[in-house]
């Protein structure tokens, strides 16, 4: 089967899908993404995925592409024509190709919108989440504005790669006061010898994480405790569990940081349990 991919209006083979040399979002990161996992041909979470976009693209002043309806129909599109069922779907909304310039183009300059999905294998990933991933710490080095989901992902592209490097598979941020950000692809959580469940109160510091605000609807419905304040390394060493959240790996046990075990360096209930009730718990959308 031939895979295609969607670019501003048409489904085309991976070979002749293309975009303009001059787009912003190659020249500058002047754009916006969206990850969202497709479970049993569904989408997890819709909602809250196209709130966020909307949020980002309103922040940069890109006028969003076209309706959620629209939207909601390329999005079943490219997944019915790719044949996922269980993968992930990623949107990419720039500002579009205009000649090089810092300056904004008119606000009716047309954005481009690039759609693919994938299929993934989630076994690996439980496999993973039975075993936990160690992370490594770094300075945040990344802008101002975390809370936009843009394409501008150096600084996460090279903390992964500098965890990989150190034997760790992810890297965890950490601000100028020695409090864990978030993960490089992911929101950090620690759950406390008292059984609370802390994780940064959302800012401009950290992505506002689709699968955070959903793993909170899990705790509620589960009774646990969540408070979200900062919390450091040392926080997280004292912990009984660390774990980390993303639309790709949901609820993922953090059982190492800078080689140091968490708890008792294995995955912990708390986030089994998360893990476990996630997808009863999120949208599942009408694809
Ligand atoms: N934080 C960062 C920096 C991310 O890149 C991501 C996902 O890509 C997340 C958090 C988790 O967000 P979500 O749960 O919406 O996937």
């Amino acid at each position: 089967m031939t895979r295609c991919i969607y670019v501003n209006g048409r489904y085309a083979p991976y070979a002749e899908a293309a975009i303009h040399a001059e787009d912003r979002g190659f020249q500058f990161g002047d754009g916006v993404y969206e990850v969202i996992e497709v479970r049993g041909g569904r989408l997890v979470d819709p909602t809250r995925h196209l709130d966020r976009l909307s949020g980002s693209l309103t922040a940069l002043m890109i006028a969003a592409p076209m309706s959620r309806g629209c939207l909601m129909r390329v999005f079943a599109e490219v997944i019915a024509r790719n044949r996922v069922s269980s993968g992930i779907l990623y949107l990419q909304v720039t500002r579009g190709a205009a000649a090089r310039d810092f300056a904004l183009p008119n606000q009716d300059h047309p954005a481009t919108v690039v759609c693919l999905a994938r299929a993934m294998d989630f076994a690996k990933v439980d496999a993973r989440a039975r075993v936990g991933i160690a992370v490594k710490t770094m300075a945040d080095n990344r802008w101002g504005r975390c809370d936009l989901k843009t394409v501008m992902l150096l600084p996460a592209v090279l903390a992964k790669q500098a965890a990989k490097a150190a034997g760790a598979q992810d890297a965890w941020f950490v601000d100028r006061d020695g409090f864990v950000t978030e993960g490089a692809s992911n929101n950090a959580w620690i759950v406390t010898k008292a059984g609370e469940l802390v994780t940064r109160p959302l800012g401009h510091d950290i992505l506002p994480g689709v699968t955070r605000a959903t793993v909170m609807d899990v705790a509620r419905e589960l009774q646990l405790k969540v408070i979200e304040r900062p919390f450091t390394v040392a926080d997280a060493l004292g912990a009984s569990e660390a774990f980390v959240t993303s639309a790709t790996t949901i609820v993922m046990p953090v059982v190492q940081i800078d080689g140091q075990p968490v708890g008792e360096g294995k995955p912990g209930a708390v986030a089994a349990r998360l893990r476990a009730a996630f997808h009863a718990v999120a949208e599942m959308g009408g694809v």
